[in-house]
């Protein structure tokens, strides 16, 4: 059989039953399809990873296509051209992805072709996790502890006898901008990398997972989600290695267990859009879509910049255009800022992350704001106002982190660091820093900000 392997968000070898299914039926090429332009950092972070499971095709002698077609003229017209007997993939559950899917097998069937689709991106399929009357769970925790007894899938192994048809590889030549080059000094792409990320959090951070995953000074998460992102490394994989990982020491079993519920957040997203297809653009809680945002234009801008005055804030969206990442109690912490403190609508914060943030995700991206704004179904309450300066306090209390993305507030300490608008004149002298000029006033004060917000709520609440 003449089998050609679509890949889209699973850019790796190992755990991809859609390849090893292929490699066991006969000769296969692989192929990839790119109909838009690049722009974010995600595009093209993930066409850096194409070029990394093409090589690794190429190296079993397996050929790879690049195409940029739409979908199904791109494949019929692959089929067609090689004469193929077969596509297989690993399906997607995004809906409109669903959509596009169900067109394209109904049009290769018709032309006698088999189609195999598979699922392989997550750890239980959406609709096999339900509660006991037969729905999707719509809060996390009866969720984990359901997905907790189920027995899970086991990751496929990398296949080991390659057989690629006769046919050219695509040439495939990216031509990367300087922004998106300084992003890979702090991320390497390829599946490779991923494994060897998977290691490294398992040797030096799993153990004190729970303790420190919420300071953004250290990496002391796995920073895997740039991965996942694009499937360098399946989640199954990651579980099975947690799961696996024999180094005794005290405690181990309990951050197994957290960093197994985080990465099961994964799940949870994935099955609430499966189910919600609207949640990227809509409230899940209807009555957050007739809030009342600012949307200004200023703040919004200042906010990107990360020039709100606020340190924590600052460092976070900094963090964010200097890595392409940005460590989750940060995102928080942002999210909140813009939606409560600015009442920006939290669609212009998705968009903005979905074009800066290297793991960008779908699922996980609409599913934190909307928890976030508190509009999601298992959301933290309206009410619950990140306050911006304890946080700091909290979770950075050296200041490492604000001072590593805030330079120009390197020589301040102590409170006066968290909060550089209520530090003294001899304070702000002995650092340095004059504000209004060498850092921004803040955009606006947090009582004052809390107190707005809390009303624009009351009012939703009330014609709701
Ligand atoms: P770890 O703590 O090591 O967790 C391991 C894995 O578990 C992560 O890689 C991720 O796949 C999963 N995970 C952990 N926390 C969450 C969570 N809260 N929700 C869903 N899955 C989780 N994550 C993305 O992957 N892509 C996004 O586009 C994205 N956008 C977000 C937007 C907002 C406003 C917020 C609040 C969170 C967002 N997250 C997103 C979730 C979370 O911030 C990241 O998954 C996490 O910071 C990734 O770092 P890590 O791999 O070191 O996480």
């Amino acid at each position: 059989m003449r089998t050609l392997v679509l890949f889209r968000r699973d850019f790796r070898l190992l755990d991809h039953p859609a390849l090893t299914e292929a490699t066991r039926d006969g000769e296969i090429a692989g192929g990839y399809i790119k109909e838009d332009t690049l722009t974010s950092a995600h595009d093209y972070w993930e066409m850096a990873h194409v070029v990394d499971v093409k090589q690794s095709l190429n190296d079993e002698g397996v050929p790879f296509l690049l195409g940029d077609a739409p979908v199904v003229d791109q494949v019929t017209a692959w089929c067609d051209q090689y004469d193929m007997d077969a596509v297989y993939f690993n399906r997607s559950y995004l809906q409109d992805e669903i959509e596009q899917e169900d067109n394209l097998i109904e049009v290769l069937e018709s032309k006698g072709i088999v189609v195999k689709r598979f699922d392989s991106d997550v750890l239980a399929k959406p609709g096999t996790v339900l509660t006991g009357k037969g729905e999707y769970y719509k809060v996390f925790t009866p969720f984990y502890k359901a997905l907790r007894q189920e027995k899970l899938i086991q990751p496929v192994k990398k296949p080991t006898d390659f057989s690629g048809l006769a046919i050219e590889s695509s040439d495939i030549s990216i031509d990367e901008p300087a922004w998106f080059k300084k992003l890979l000094k702090h991320f390497i792409p390829g599946e490779q990398a991923a494994l060897k990320q998977l290691e490294s959090f398992l040797h030096d951070a799993l153990s004190h997972y729970s303790k420190r995953r919420d300071r953004p000074a250290r990496k002391d998460t796995s920073r895997l989600s740039v991965y996942l992102a694009v499937g360098a490394i399946s989640p199954r994989v990651i579980y099975q290695a947690v799961m696996a990982y024999d180094e005794a020491g005290p405690g181990m079993d309990s951050e197994k267990e957290a960093f197994i519920r985080q990465l099961m957040w994964r799940d949870f997203s994935y099955q609430q859009l499966y189910q919600h297809k609207e949640a990227e653009k809509k409230a899940m809680r209807e009555e957050f879509d007739r809030f009342n945002w600012e949307n200004n234009e200023t703040d919004i801008e200042r906010w990107k910049q990360g020039q709100t005055g606020y340190p924590l804030v600052d460092a976070g969206m900094r963090e964010l255009y200097e890595t392409g990442y940005m460590h989750n109690r940060v995102r928080m912490v942002v999210a909140s800022f813009l939606v409560k403190h600015l009442l920006v609508d939290w669609r212009i914060g998705l968009q903005y992350f979905e074009e800066t943030l290297l793991d960008h995700d779908r699922q996980n991206n609409a599913l934190g704001w909307q928890w976030v704004m508190g509009s999601g179904f298992d959301a933290s309450p309206y009410f619950r106002i990140f306050n911006p300066i304890t946080q700091a306090e909290k979770f950075d209390p050296e200041g490492e982190y604000i001072k590593r993305y805030v330079p120009e507030l390197r020589q301040l300490s102590g409170p006066a660091l968290f909060r550089p608008f209520e530090a003294s004149e001899t304070e702000l002298k002995r650092g340095g820093v004059v504000l209004g000029k060498d850092y921004k006033e803040p955009l606006v004060d947090h009582k004052a900000a809390r107190e707005r917000a809390l009303m624009r709520y009351q009012d939703i609440k009330e014609a709701s």
